[in-house]
Formats: structure tokens, C-alpha cells, sequence
């Protein structure tokens, strides 16, 4: 078995052996303020062997690279974020992999950003438009945290009024009125490629729907995403009993030719 250790610039997860939330962060050799741990130098623990257990002031952490899923769960929330049960599904209907160009507006907290730019990988190219300094500044933080800036281009401009990128293999909207946005989308896109708009009412729903069907779109579909985790015991395994009832839902097209 290879072990695997600590290098500088890793991103990492300390997960607690007993309760508490788990902490994210790049590792450095400078001594900064780490939230949930206080005034620390990461670069004490270059050298460690991932999947080991380290003490850090009175508490134990497994230590562990830290994974898209560490990330969504540590980042600043600003704006309602996309969760991943939900992103994840959007990644997949668009095909979204290596080498991909992807447009998305806006960038919120940067969830669904940290999403696309992990599945695109260093070969492809996420552009995000956003039109509030607040959300780009918070979006950009979690973004860069995450060790995903890399591929990422901001734009701060309204997506409604046009997107300069041009062959696109996908578009991702999550804008309060992404019909706004289908006819720039469309221009936008490769032939073939998908736009993804992701609303929370289904009276957003049927209104993008109808300009979707107008359009050339086809293959349009709208997919609710319902997760429960179970709580799981001996003799007495059963779903949790709170549940995210309600999140959003995502209409999805791919471009055709007129
Ligand atoms: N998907 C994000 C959340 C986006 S919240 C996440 O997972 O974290 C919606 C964002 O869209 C906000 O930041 C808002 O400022 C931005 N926005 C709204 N209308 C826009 C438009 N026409 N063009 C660009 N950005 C827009």
C-alpha cells in the first residue's frame, strides 16, 4: 500500500474522531487564522501521512485530502447555494467532463462553480457571469479556497444581455429569469451542446419551458432531486427524519439546428 503524505499547497479536510464540523484549508507554512481552529501553521503537518489520526490542541482529527464534497460543506454561504445532490445531476445531463467549456451565471457562494470546474478539470474552462461585486467576492473566496481558480473566468456583467464566449458545450443558468437568458444561451452554444436553468418554483418552471419549446431546443426535461440519508443501527436501520423537502428544479435542453 503507497502512503500517501502532506505536501505543500495540498488542500486538506480535518474531520473530528468524535462530534464537530470538519475544517478545510490549503496547506501553507505561514501561521494564519484557521476557522474552527484558531491561530495555526498548517505547515506543521507536511510530512503526515494522509488517513492518519493528528491531535490539534485538545482535539483528534482524521486527516484526509479534501474532497468537491469537503469543500461545498466548509464554504461561505451567501446566496442559496446549489447542493450537490443537485449539481451532481446537472454535471452528468450535460455531459459536462474534461476538456469542457462551460458558461454559468451567477456565481452566488461559488457552489455550482466548484462543481463544474472540478468536473472540467485542468484542460477545460468555466466562465461565470454575475452582476453583484458582494456574491463575486464571496463566489471568488470559495472558489479559490478550493484550489479551483485555475480554469476560471469572471465576468462581471449581466448574462441576459449576451455571452462573448462562442461554441459552447454547455450553459447553467441559475438566475431568478433564465427565459431572459435562452435566446444568448442559444447563440452561445456548440450545436448539440446543453443549457441547464435550475429554479426554485414551478411557476419558473413552466415559463422557461414554454420559451425552451418555442426555441430550438429539444430533448427538454425538468428533474426534481429528492435525497434521504439513513440513520443506520443494528436491527434498527431507518431514513433520518429531517429531510430537505424542497430545493429547486433543473430544465435541461440541448441545442438543434433550425
Ligand atoms: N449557483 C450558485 C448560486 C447562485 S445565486 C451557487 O451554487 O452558489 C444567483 C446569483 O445570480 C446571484 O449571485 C446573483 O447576483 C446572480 N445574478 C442574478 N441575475 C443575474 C444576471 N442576469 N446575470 C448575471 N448574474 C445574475
Amino acid at each position: 500500500m503507497k502512503i500517501h503524505q502532506v505536501s505543500k499547497n495540498d488542500n486538506i479536510v480535518l474531520i473530528p474522531k468524535s462530534k464537530g464540523q470538519r475544517i478545510c484549508f490549503t496547506v501553507s507554512d505561514r501561521t494564519q487564522k484557521i476557522p474552527g481552529l484558531g491561530v495555526y501553521n498548517p505547515g506543521k503537518l507536511i510530512g503526515e501521512p494522509y488517513g492518519s489520526c493528528v491531535t490539534l490542541g485538545k482535539n483528534n482529527y482524521w486527516l484526509l485530502p479534501a474532497n468537491t464534497v469537503d469543500h461545498l460543506e466548509t464554504l461561505t454561504r451567501k446566496a442559496q447555494i446549489i447542493l450537490h445532490k443537485d449539481s451532481a445531476m446537472i454535471g452528468f445531463y450535460c455531459d459536462i467532463k474534461p476538456g469542457s467549456r462551460v458558461v454559468e451565471g451567477g456565481v452566488g457562494s461559488g457552489a455550482l462553480t466548484i462543481v463544474l470546474l472540478t468536473l472540467v478539470g485542468p484542460t477545460g474552462k468555466v466562465t461565470t457571469y454575475e452582476m453583484r461585486s458582494d456574491f463575486a467576492k464571496v463566489g471568488k473566496n470559495n472558489i479559490t479556497k478550493a484550489g479551483l481558480a485555475g480554469s476560471w473566468t469572471l465576468r462581471m456583467k449581466d448574462i441576459t444581455k449576451g455571452i462573448s464566449e462562442k461554441d459552447l458545450d454547455s450553459v447553467i443558468l441559475d438566475i431568478p429569469e433564465p427565459w431572459l437568458a435562452v435566446d444568448t444561451a442559444y447563440n452561445a452554444l456548440r450545436s448539440g451542446g446543453t443549457l441547464a436553468c435550475y429554479v426554485p418554483t414551478m411557476n419558473q418552471v413552466e415559463r422557461l419551458v414554454k420559451k425552451l419549446r418555442a426555441g430550438s431546443f429539444i430533448d427538454i426535461r425538468t428533474i426534481e432531486t429528492l435525497q434521504r440519508e439513513l440513520v443506520v443501527g443494528a436491527g434498527g436501520t431507518r431514513p433520518a427524519f429531517d429531510m430537505l423537502g424542497h430545493t429547486g428544479y433543473t430544465t435541461m435542453g440541448r441545442k438543434v439546428l433550425w
